[in-house]
């Protein structure tokens, strides 16, 4: 509960991504068999075909590459906002098979919730606590109300809770799906909580892929700002922050 929980787990991701990617963009301009260019390939450094490939935009061969990501500490905001993004596979606890429950939290029972930073640094951390405390009491007593506490009563009491609701949820995407989600969603235009999410799903890929994520970030990252009115302003410190993620 509270602020930022937030925690993100690669648990898995395509074997030899780099290899992949230039047996899949090789193929494209070559005569070879496919096995032949695989025994090619793994003789060769791909890196800087990976940089050419990138800077000539062709990018298919990146949607071979996957990977799988485990978040917790979410609330239903930040959740809502990143299965916007199409191109991806995701599978998120339910609230109708899972039930939000009186549970023991610091001697107070309630589901588990996200506070946002301003309404703490507001000095209104403990006034939304006890609006919390109030919802879990208006939710059990749905529960009871509408009949049994299992999957059938569950379903309707959760239209009474928050957006603040914790969630986890795992989430699977494409190598060239992630750069454009990065675009969007690590810039300071992005909502605070899909930001520090995005940031953090790119330090982990940029740990496993540099060469396909060390300028991934905010399109200003590697070129000028293009939120045109909207910019923040601050495009020394956005590329000082992805430079050292
Ligand atoms: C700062 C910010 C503010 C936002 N505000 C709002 C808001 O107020 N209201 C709101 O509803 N949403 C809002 N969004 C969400 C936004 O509109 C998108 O739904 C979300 O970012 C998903 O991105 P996407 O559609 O580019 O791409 P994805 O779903 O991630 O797909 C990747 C790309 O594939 C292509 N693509 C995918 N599906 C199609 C398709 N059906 N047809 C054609 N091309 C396709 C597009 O090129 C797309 O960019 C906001 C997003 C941001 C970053």
């Amino acid at each position: 509960m509270g602020q930022s929980n937030l925690k993100v787990i690669l648990l898995n991701h395509t074997q030899d991504p780099e290899g992949l990617i230039a047996h899949a963009a090789k193929l494209c301009y070559s005569p070879s068999s496919v096995e032949e260019l695989k025994e090619k390939i793994e003789k060769l450094d791909n890196g800087k075909f990976i940089e050419k490939l990138l800077k000539m935009g062709h990018m298919s061969p990146l949607e071979h590459v996957t990977f799988n990501f485990g978040v917790e500490g979410i609330s239903r905001v930040c959740s809502h906002q990143l299965v916007r993004h199409r191109i991806a596979s995701y599978s998120q606890q339910s609230q109708r098979y899972v039930g939000e429950h009186s549970k023991n939290l610091h001697g107070e029972k309630t589901f588990d919730f996200i506070i946002p930073p301003a309404i703490v640094n507001a000095g209104k951390k403990e006034w939304f606590e006890e609006k919390m405390q109030d919802i879990q009491k208006w939710y059990d007593e749905l529960v009871e109300v509408l009949g049994d506490s299992g999957e059938k009563s569950n379903e309707d009491a959760r239209f009474i809770l928050p957006n603040a609701a914790e969630t986890k949820i795992i989430v699977t995407m494409n190598a060239r799906e992630l750069l454009h989600f990065f675009s969007v969603r690590c810039c300071n235009r992005a909502q605070w909580e899909i930001r520090e999410l995005a940031t953090e799903m790119l330090r982990l890929v940029r740990n496993i892929v540099p060469g396909i994520f060390s300028k991934s970030g905010p399109n200003c990252v590697d070129g000028p700002c293009t939120e045109g009115k909207m910019t923040c302003g601050k495009i020394d410190d956005v590329r000082e922050k992805f430079r050292k993620l």
